[in-house]
């Protein structure tokens, strides 16, 4: 009795990721430094958008009683 197992070869092919900017496909490689995105735009993009959901304030209207006593 003889089995044959073919498996293929992994660990090879670099892992890849979506671009969290633009979905693109991004090689998770150290040459990458913009990783997980798939450049300095996209990175500067997220970034800004973080700074800008950073600055937004919620203006919250409290309604205050009024005392008036005689
Ligand atoms: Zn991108």
């Amino acid at each position: 009795m003889h089995m044959a197992e073919t498996k293929p070869a992994a660990g090879a092919a670099p892992r890849v990721v979506k671009c969290p900017s633009c979905g693109a496909g991004v090689e998770w490689i150290p040459e990458n430094r913009h990783r997980p995105f798939c450049s300095a735009r996209c990175k500067g993009n997220d970034l800004g958008a973080w700074a800008t959901e950073k600055y937004r304030v919620a203006a919250t209207e409290e309604p205050h009683p009024e005392d008036q006593s005689e």
